[in-house]
C-alpha cells in the first residue's frame, strides 16, 4: 500500500516525499481513505503509530479543496497537552506546507494576548487544548459555528486528566454537521459513550492496543545520570559483555545517527534504523542484528515497530519516551520467548517526569541503579513521585501560526512564541 494508492493529492504527497515517509502505517492506511470521502473516524491508536498524520492528512486535502479566498475557521483539533498541539501544529505544518492555509495552535500556560491577535487574522485550521480554547471562545476572538472537521486526540487522556467535562463543553458549540475524527488509546465504557455520542456511522479503525503489564521484562533498571554523560555511560553499559545484542532506543532520528557515532567514536560498532535511512540500509542493518554480526542497534520508536529479533538480550533507552505505553513497547522487544531481558533506562533530569509517568503506567517501580560510573549531580528522588494526575512537561513556546502560499496575494507566515 502507498500514500498514493490512498488518494491523497500531489501537495500532500510531495509533503510526505520531503519527510520521507516511505509508506502508511497501518492505522493511516485505515483511516485516510474513509477520512478522504469524509466519513468519521473511530480509531483505537496511541501515539507512535502515526495517528497524527491519519487525522491530519484527510482533514488538510478536504479543508483544501474547498477553501475560499479568506481563512475561515473550519477544522479544530482538541488535544490534552501543550506538547501534543505543539507536535500536531508541527505536523500540519509540515504536510501542509504546499497548501494555501491558514493554521495556528493555543494552549494554556503562556499568555493568551498573542493567541488572540493571532486569530484575529484569521485561521483555516486550530490545534488547541479545551481549557485554552474555551478561554478563547468567551472572549469572542475565537467562533466555532463553521467547523466543518472536528478531531478529537487521546480521548481517554482527556479523561485521566479530567479535562471531559471542558471536552463536552466544546462539543456542545460545535456545528452537528460535520466530519469527526475520534481518537484514544483505549476505550474505557465513558469514552465509548463519548464516541457514541460524537460519531456518526464511523469507519472503525484500530492498531493494536499496547500490554500495560511489561511482565515478560523480569529485569528493569533505571540509571540517572546528566544529560551530558549518556554517552560514556552508554559506553559503559555496553561494555559489559552480558550485553549480547541491544536494541537502543532514541527518541529522535538525528538523536539516533549521533548516538551511533558517539558509540563508534567509543569503539563500539553500531548501526541506526530510522525513517530516513534508506530500505536497503534499514534491511541491511536488520539482518546484521539478526544473524549476530551486529551487536547495537541504534532505533527510533517509529523504525522499531514490527521489527521481531529473537534473543535481544537488553533494551536501552538511551532517552525515556513522553509517552508512557511507548516505554512498554519498547521494554517489549526483549524477554520474549522465554528468554529473560534486561532493560536500562538512563534518565536525566528533565526526563524525570517521563519516569514517574512510565512507573504509574506499569504499576512498579524501576530498579535504582546507583552504582554507576556517571551518577546525576543532582541527586534524584529516593522514591518514585506519589501518584498524581498525569501531567505533561511544558514546552516553552505559545501561540504559533503558520501558513505557506499566499491566497489573496498574502505573504506566507511562520511564527512560533509568544
Ligand atoms: P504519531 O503517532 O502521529 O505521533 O507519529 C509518530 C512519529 O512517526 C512521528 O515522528 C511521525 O513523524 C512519524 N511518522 C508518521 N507516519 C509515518 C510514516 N508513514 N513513515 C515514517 N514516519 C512516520
Amino acid at each position: 500500500m502507498t500514500f498514493e494508492e490512498l488518494g491523497l493529492s500531489p501537495e500532500l504527497l510531495r509533503a510526505l516525499d520531503r519527510a520521507e515517509y516511505r509508506k502508511p502505517t497501518p492505522i493511516q492506511a485505515q483511516a485516510i481513505p474513509p477520512g478522504l470521502r469524509g466519513r468519521d473516524v473511530m480509531g483505537t491508536a496511541q501515539t507512535g503509530t502515526g495517528k497524527t498524520a491519519a487525522f491530519t492528512l484527510p482533514l488538510l486535502q478536504r479543508l483544501d479543496a474547498s477553501a475560499g479566498d479568506q481563512p475561515v475557521l473550519r477544522a479544530l483539533v482538541l488535544t490534552p497537552t501543550r506538547e501534543l498541539a505543539a507536535q500536531i501544529h508541527e505536523s500540519v505544518t509540515s504536510y501542509g506546507a504546499e497548501l494555501d492555509l491558514w493554521h495556528a495552535v493555543v494552549f494554556g500556560g503562556v499568555g493568551i494576548q498573542p493567541q488572540i491577535k493571532e486569530l484575529r487574522r484569521g485561521v483555516d485550521a486550530l490545534i488547541a487544548t479545551p481549557g485554552r480554547l474555551l478561554d478563547l471562545v468567551e472572549r469572542g476572538a475565537v467562533s466555532l459555528d463553521r467547523i466543518e472537521f472536528f478531531v478529537l486526540d487521546e480521548a481517554d487522556r482527556m479523561l485521566d486528566m479530567g479535562f471531559l467535562p471542558d471536552v463536552r463543553r466544546v462539543i456542545t458549540k460545535l456545528p452537528r454537521k460535520r466530519q469527526t475524527f475520534f481518537f484514544s488509546a483505549t476505550m474505557p465504557p465513558e469514552i465509548r459513550r463519548l464516541a457514541k455520542l460524537l460519531l456518526r456511522d464511523p469507519a472503525e479503525v484500530a492498531v493494536a492496543p499496547v500490554s500495560v503489564t511489561a511482565d515478560g521484562v523480569a529485569d528493569q533498571r533505571v540509571l540517572f545520570v546528566d544529560k551530558a554523560n549518556k554517552r560514556r555511560l552508554a559506553l559503559e553499559v555496553l561494555a559489559d559483555a552480558s550485553v549480547e545484542r541491544a536494541l537502543l532506543f532514541s527518541r529522535t532520528k538525528h538523536g539516533a545517527n549521533r548516538i551511533v557515532r558517539e558509540l563508534e567514536r567509543g569503539g563500539v560498532v553500531a548501526a541506526a534504523i530510522h525513517g530516513n535511512k534508506s530500505q536497503g540500509a534499514r534491511v541491511r542493518a536488520l539482518d546484521a542484528f539478526r544473524a549476530g554480526e551486529l551487536r547495537v542497534l541504534v532505533a527510533t520508536d517509529l523504525a522499531a515497530r514490527g521489527i521481531d529479533v529473537d534473543g535481544v538480550t537488553h533494551i536501552i533507552n538511551y532517552d525515556l519516551p513522553n509517552v508512557p505505553e511507548t516505554y512498554v513497547h519498547r521494554v517489549g522487544r526483549t524477554g520474549r520467548a522465554g528468554a529473560t531481558g534486561t532493560a536500562i533506562s538512563f534518565c536525566d533530569r528533565e526526563e524525570r517526569a517521563y519516569l514517574a509517568d512510565i512507573e504509574r503506567l506499569i504499576g512498579r517501580e524501576l530498579e535504582r541503579v546507583d552504582n554507576h560510573g556517571f551518577p546525576a549531580s543532582e541527586a534524584p528522588p529516593a522514591k518514585p513521585a506519589a501518584p498524581a494526575p498525569r501531567t505533561r512537561r511544558r514546552r516553552r513556546s505559545g501561540a504559533g501560526r503558520s501558513r505557506r502560499g499566499g491566497r489573496g496575494g498574502r505573504h506566507s507566515a511562520s511564527r512560533q512564541g509568544g
